[in-house]
């Protein structure tokens, strides 16, 4: 991990501003989905995308008993019954 060259403050609620240079950097944009990380010193803070429960793909998805599925796992899946 690097640093990313910027000071943030926490506010009185928990907040913190992500810089706009990082947003763009990393696509993030108004109400996108995030999710955090934890490491023994540290949080990080990834776009969060949707993937494949199976293999982690998050292209061509389907739901399935509300849980993402590949078409590539779900033919596998189909090939099964
Ligand atoms: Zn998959």
């Amino acid at each position: 991990m690097k640093p990313a060259g910027f000071l943030c403050k926490i506010d009185k609620l928990g907040r913190i501003v992500i810089p706009k240079p990082l947003r763009s950097k990393y696509d993030l944009h108004t109400d996108d989905a995030i999710e955090l990380f934890t490491e023994p010193d540290a949080i990080v803070i990834k776009k969060y995308a949707m993937s494949c429960i199976f293999c982690g793909n998050s292209e061509n998805l389907k739901m399935i008993q509300n849980k993402p599925v590949c078409e590539d796992c779900l033919k596998q899946l189909k090939e099964l019954s």
